[in-house]
């Protein structure tokens, strides 16, 4: 029940905030919306914002780029290339950026996170809003679909994983962070009326999700990290909420809502769905059915504390549901499997929530 908690005391504090004025980024109350909000019209009234124009082309520039690099596995020389060029995004476009480096089995695991302070402010905000996406990509092509899933188990090797070709992590990876790169952009030359913290996540996808009784080993490092570290960073505060967005770039998608994010923040969740129908991407985010995925979300929900949802593609495999990504951890995850609409679609939906924030 520790959500419910932890659950009760965002709700306190939207309501005090709404009340007082506050700057609180979360400004729109859960269940409690002001009356401009579900109308989610880019010009219902002068007092909101205009909202920019995600680019989905040049996010896709963003994806295909990652994927040239070759396979950001941690340890690699890919790797690397990626992370000086995030940083050099970052320095380009946010107000202020922090690493978070450490070390699983003597590789280097480095969280980049890009600070973006409030309009017409020149310090950050108390409680920004965390997007956040892995960069990382994995080293194994272990997914249901590939054709390297019969050779046995995975086992560690001197310079990591010891078998099968590593994904090019185009959906898986790749996407997540292109999107992000491209709100940097958009935040740059239009700042949002709230903070904003853009978190690339390291190590996500480098060990073994069913080890430790599924408990995982080398799994979900950078989040985990972030969620147990956050609160010692004096630059910036405890964000509002959280959104993940992890494989949102496939060809012909769909995204479900994820059980457990709608567990951990059922009124945010209704709140994203309900903007994808308003702007048109209801084909592509459906409330027909739901999904249940493991991912970084969790972490940040319970070490964390942080109320994140996951915006992901259904997994493939049996019983998997319409729109599932059969290329997921597969040699196959490339940029012939995704698409510009895609993440069009998805960078339109975080960039109405964002810019329909009141300061
Ligand atoms: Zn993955």
């Amino acid at each position: 029940m520790w959500y419910f908690s932890n659950k009760l005391a965002t709700y306190v504090g939207a309501t005090i905030l709404m009340f007082t004025g506050g700057c609180g980024a979360r400004a729109v109350a859960p269940g409690n919306p002001p009356a401009n909000a579900p109308t989610m019209s880019v010009a219902a009234t002068l007092a909101q914002p205009p909202v920019p124009t995600f680019s989905g082309k040049d996010a896709f520039a963003v994806l295909k780029k990652q994927v040239a690099w070759g396979p950001r596995v941690p340890g690699t020389s890919p790797h690397t290339i990626e992370l000086k060029y995030l940083q050099s995004e970052m320095k380009k476009y946010a107000n202020a950026t922090v690493l978070q480096q450490f070390s699983y089995r003597g590789i280097p695991i480095t969280n980049v996170v890009g600070v973006f302070y409030p309009a017409q402010r020149s310090t950050p905000a108390k409680h920004p809003i965390l997007l956040m996406a892995h960069w990382d990509t994995r080293p194994v092509a272990d997914g249901p679909y590939s054709t390297a899933t019969a050779a046995g188990p995975f086992v560690y090797g001197p310079n990591g994983w010891n078998r099968t070709d590593p994904i090019p992590g185009a959906n898986d990876g790749a996407s997540g962070v292109a999107v992000l790169v491209q709100l940097a952009r958009m935040f740059h030359k239009d700042p949002p009326p709230v903070g904003v913290l853009l978190l690339f996540d390291d190590g996500e996808d480098y060990g073994d999700f069913r080890a430790n009784n599924g408990k995982g080993e080398g799994v979900v490092l950078g989040a985990h990290y972030f969620a147990t570290h956050y609160r010692q960073n004096p630059v910036f505060g405890a964000p509002a909420f959280g959104i993940l967005l992890d494989m949102i770039g496939g060809k012909d998608m769909r995204i479900y809502p994820e059980l457990n994010s709608v567990q951990f923040d059922p009124d945010l969740n209704q709140q994203v769905f309900q903007i994808a129908k308003s702007l048109g991407y209801g084909n592509i985010f459906r409330t027909d059915q739901s999904q249940d995925v493991d991912d970084d979300h969790i972490t940040m929900n319970v070490q964390g504390e942080i109320s994140t949802i996951d915006l992901i593609q259904p997994l493939p495999g049996p019983g998997a549901l319409p729109g599932a990504y059969k290329q997921w951890h597969t040699v196959d995850d490339d940029v012939a499997h995704c698409s510009a609409s895609s993440l069009k679609a998805v960078g339109s939906v975080i960039t109405q929530l964002i810019y329909q924030q009141t300061p």
